[in-house]
C-alpha cells in the first residue's frame, strides 16, 4: 500500500522545530493546517484571542509555504477540527497521521478516535517545545509523596544547569527569593514604566479582523487594542524588548497592581510561548545573557526563570498527569452561577472591575490579578469551577487548556483538593488594598466586614474561614488566618454569615 501521511499542525503549535515537521517527508507527506469555528465558539472567546490564534496560523502558514512544504489550509470551516480532518484523511487516502500532542486533552481523545475509526496509524511526537516531556514528569512525580513545585523546580534548575555555581549550588546561595517578588507599588504610583512592545496590525491581520467581526460580531472584547506578536519575528523582537527594558524591574513588582496599569513590569510573552513562537530555552537563555551582561538583580531573574521553567512545565505535567479527572474537579462541590458582569465588567467592586475591564480590552491580565482578583472572587463566592475555567479559557489570549485549568483548578479555586498547592489562595479586601489601589474610591471600603459599605470581598473571606474552619485549622498555612477568627465577636460573626448570604444570592448586583 502506498504511504500517505498528513501532518497534521495545531493552531497552537506554530513552530519550524515542531516535532510532527521536523520528520517532514517529501516524498509521502503533506502538512494541513485547519481554520475552525468549533474552536473559536467551543468557549465563548474573546475576539482577541480569535485572532491572535488565526493570524498567527496564516502568518505561519505563509513561512512553510515558502519553505516549499506542500501544505493543504482550510480557511474559515465551520466544522469541528476532526470533521475536516476526517474529510482531508479520507481524500487523500492517508495511511498515517502524524502531529504533536495537541494542547488540549479533548483534541488528544478526538485524534486517537478518528485514526481508531478510519483504520490508519496515528504518530503523536511528544511536544519537544518543552523541556520536560510528560514521560519525564510522571517518572518525577513517582516517588513523591506530594506534588510541589519547589521540587520540581530545584530538579530542573540542576538537569539543565540553570543559575547554578561550579559546586553545583543555587547562584546566589537561595534557591528562591519570592520574598523579593511582592513589594507593591509605593503609594504615589508606579512611576514610569516602559511599555511593551506593540506591533501594529498587518494586512493579514486585518484581513482576519473583518473576518472575526464578522462571524463573531457577538463575543466578548475588543479588537481595537490589538498589538500582539503575531510571527516568530516579532516574537523574537517582544523578547529582546522584555529583557532589555522590563527584566530589570519585574522581579521587585510581580505582585503589585494599580488602576488602569494592565502590564506592569510583566513580560507579556505568555501568547509568544503558547503558541510556540517562542521557545522557553531561547526565553531563558536571553534572560540569562541579559542578568550576565547587565548585572541584573539576581531576585528578579530567577523569578522570572521560575515561572518558566517552574511553573510552565510543572502545570503542563500536572495536566495530563490528572486529566480527564482535573476538568470535573470540585472539592467544596460549590454550584453558583458566574456573575454575568464577568463577561462584561459591569460591577461596583473597583478590583474587580479594573482586571475585567483590561481583560476585555486586551485579553490579559497578569498572574495576582488572574490569582487574587477574579480568582479569589470566584472561591470566596463558591462559583462552579467548570464555569469559572470555562470564563478563564475563553477571556484570555494566552488561555489554553494544559496551562489554563491547572492555574484555575489547582491554584485559584483549589477545587482539586489541594494536589498540588498546600493551601487555599484566599484574600480578603486588605490584601487587595495592601497591593493595589483599587480600594480609593471603591464604594465599598476594605476594613468593613458586613453591612452596605462592606468589602464584598471582606465579607465573603470571613464567612469562607467560618465555613471551612475546622480542615483550615489544621493546616499549618492557614491556621493563623483562622487564628483571627477567635478575635470576632459571636455577634458580628452572626452579621457576617447574613450579609454574606445577602452577596451570594444576589451575587450579579454587586
Ligand atoms: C487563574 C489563573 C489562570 C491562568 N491562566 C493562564 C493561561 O490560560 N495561560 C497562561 O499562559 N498562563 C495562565 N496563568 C498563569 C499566568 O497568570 C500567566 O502565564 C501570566 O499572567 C502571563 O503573563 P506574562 O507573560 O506577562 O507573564 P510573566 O509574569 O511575565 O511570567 C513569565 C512567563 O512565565 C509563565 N508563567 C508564569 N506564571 C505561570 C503559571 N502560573 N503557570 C504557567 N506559566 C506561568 C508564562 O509563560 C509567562 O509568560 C493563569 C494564572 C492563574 C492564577
Ligand atoms: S474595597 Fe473591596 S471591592 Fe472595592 S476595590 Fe477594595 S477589595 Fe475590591
Amino acid at each position: 500500500m502506498k504511504i500517505k501521511r498528513i501532518i497534521l499542525i495545531l493552531g497552537d503549535q506554530l513552530d519550524l522545530q515542531n516535532a510532527a515537521l521536523i520528520s517532514f517527508d517529501h516524498k509521502t507527506d503533506e502538512v494541513l493546517m485547519i481554520e475552525s469555528a468549533h474552536e473559536s465558539t467551543y468557549v465563548w472567546s474573546h475576539k482577541a484571542k480569535i485572532a491572535l490564534f488565526l493570524s498567527a496560523m496564516r502568518h505561519f502558514a505563509q513561512d512553510i509555504s515558502s519553505r516549499k512544504y506542500p501544505l493543504t489550509y482550510i480557511k474559515e470551516s465551520d466544522l469541528a477540527i476532526q470533521e475536516v480532518l476526517r474529510k482531508q484523511l479520507v481524500e487523500k487516502n492517508a495511511t498515517h497521521l502524524v502531529c504533536v500532542e495537541p494542547g488540549e486533552w479533548r483534541l488528544k481523545v478526538a485524534l486517537e478516535k478518528l485514526v481508531q475509526d478510519l483504520n490508519i496509524q496515528l504518530v503523536m511526537h511528544d511536544d519537544t517545545h518543552f523541556y520536560s516531556s510528560n514521560t519525564e514528569f510522571s517518572e518525577w512525580v513517582a516517588d513523591k509523596k506530594e506534588l510541589r513545585l519547589e521540587y520540581f523546580y530545584r530538579y530542573m534548575r540542576k538537569k539543565h544547569q540553570i543559575l547554578m555555581d561550579e559546586t553545583s549550588q543555587p547562584v546566589g546561595g537561595q534557591w528562591n527569593y519570592d520574598d523579593q517578588n511582592r513589594r507593591p507599588y509605593s503609594k504615589k504610583g508606579p512611576g514610569f514604566i516602559n511599555e511593551p512592545v506593540m506591533f501594529a496590525p498587518d494586512a493579514i491581520t486585518c484581513e482576519v479582523f473583518e473576518f472575526v467581526e464578522r462571524k463573531y460580531s457577538n463575543h466578548p472584547g475588543t479588537l481595537k487594542h490589538f498589538a500582539w506578536p503575531v510571527t516568530r519575528e516579532q516574537a523574537l523582537h517582544a523578547l529582546d524588548y522584555f529583557v532589555t527594558y522590563r527584566l530589570p524591574s519585574f522581579g521587585l513588582y510581580q505582585d503589585a497592581m494599580w488602576k488602569e496599569t494592565p502590564f506592569g513590569w510583566h513580560s507579556i510573552l505568555s501568547s509568544c510561548l503558547n503558541l510556540k513562537l517562542l521557545n522557553p530555552r531561547e526565553v531563558v537563555q536571553r534572560a540569562l545573557e541579559c542578568y550576565k551582561n547587565n548585572a541584573l538583580d539576581l531576585a528578579a531573574v530567577e523569578g522570572f526563570i521560575r515561572q518558566v521553567i517552574g511553573w510552565r512545565e510543572f502545570v503542563r505535567g500536572v495536566y495530563y498527569l490528572d486529566m480527564p479527572q482535573m476538568a470535573a474537579a470540585n472539592f467544596y462541590q460549590h454550584q453558583r452561577q458566574l456573575p454575568a458582569w464577568y463577561w462584561n465588567a459591569d460591577t461596583h467592586m473597583n478590583c474587580m472591575k479594573d482586571a475585567i475591564d483590561q481583560t476585555l480590552k486586551y485579553g490579559y491580565a497578569h498572574h495576582i490579578q488572574r490569582l487574587m482578583v477574579t480568582g479569589n472572587f470566584a472561591l470566596l463566592a463558591e462559583i462552579l469551577p467548570q464555569q469559572v475555567s470555562e470564563w478563564y479559557l475563553a477571556i484570555y489570549i494566552d488561555a489554553i487548556e494544559w496551562v489554563e485549568l491547572p492555574n484555575v483548578a489547582g491554584m485559584a479555586l483549589f477545587a482539586n483538593g489541594g494536589r498540588f498547592t498546600s493551601k487555599p489562595y484566599i484574600a480578603s479586601g486588605a490584601y487587595i488594598k495592601r497591593m493595589s489601589n483599587y480600594c480609593d474610591g471603591c464604594q465599598y471600603k476594605p476594613e468593613i466586614q458586613f453591612g452596605e459599605n462592606a468589602c464584598p470581598m471582606t465579607t465573603l473571606y470571613w464567612n469562607f474561614l467560618m465555613k471551612h474552619q475546622h480542615a483550615l485549622e489544621k493546616n499549618s498555612r492557614t491556621r493563623l488566618m483562622t487564628a483571627n477568627l477567635s478575635r470576632i465577636s459571636e455577634d458580628k460573626k452572626v452579621l457576617i454569615k447574613a450579609h454574606a448570604n445577602k452577596l451570594l444570592s444576589a451575587l450579579d448586583s454587586i
